[in-house]
């Protein structure tokens, strides 16, 4: 059963009652897993993708399947670091399920990006990241409204106090990268996040 509450003072209990949050399916849409949340231990980093896929779905954690490990490798970060750096959060947060065509995992309807995005702004007003990465296109229209991946990878946004840094999405559904002209913007993103994660370890 789903719980809101009308104002959250922690971290801890936000994540509660985003555990059991079942707004979705209560809406009728298909979810086949419940929501997917990082324990929070004290991440200054916040990063933001697009929905878990079915092994996070089955784990309960964000970013273990392909797409987590090509993330991963793309950061030149191994699991412990990635997970002490970034709180990993995401648009929707139960695994969306296959489309019916068989085309890969389906993009959550702009109905289902409603219902979770109250977790996404209590998180930011309780956690208040210094660095936000966004991951993928549906991430970045999400948080920072940005139109096109052309546009935006390699460049810096600014989110209230925050600097966000979107990237591309790891997952092989996404075409981006094949095209050599995008390669260089893509290397540049990367050294954005090391340099805004490397900002992190020297600041109060
Ligand atoms: S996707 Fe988000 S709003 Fe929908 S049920 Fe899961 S946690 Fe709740």
């Amino acid at each position: 059963m789903t719980r809101r509450g009308s104002s959250y003072r922690s971290i801890t209990s936000l994540q509660r009652d985003n555990k059991s949050c079942r707004a979705c399916a209560e809406a009728g849409f298909p979810i086949e897993s419940l929501p997917v949340a990082a324990g929070y231990a004290g991440q200054r980093a916040y990063m933001f993708g697009q929905a878990p896929g079915v092994v996070e779905g089955v784990e309960r954690r964000p970013w273990r399947g392909r797409a987590g490990q090509t993330l991963r490798r793309w950061l030149g970060m191994e699991e412990a670091e990635f997970y002490d750096t970034f709180y990993c959060a995401s648009v929707t947060r139960c695994y969306p399920g296959r489309v019916r065509s068989g085309g890969g995992d389906r993009t959550p309807t702009a109905r289902e990006q409603e219902l979770c995005s109250f977790w996404r702004q209590w998180e930011l007003a309780l956690l208040r990241p210094r660095l936000i990465v966004v991951v993928g296109g549906l991430a970045g229209r999400r948080l920072l409204g940005l139109r096109s991946l052309d546009e935006s990878i390699g460049r810096r946004f600014e989110v209230g106090d925050s600097v966000s840094v979107p990237i591309p999405h790891p997952s092989g559904v996404s075409r981006w990268l094949n095209d050599p002209a995008n390669q260089a913007k893509f290397r540049k993103a990367v050294g954005l996040v090391h340099e805004e994660v490397a900002k992190l370890a020297t600041s109060p």
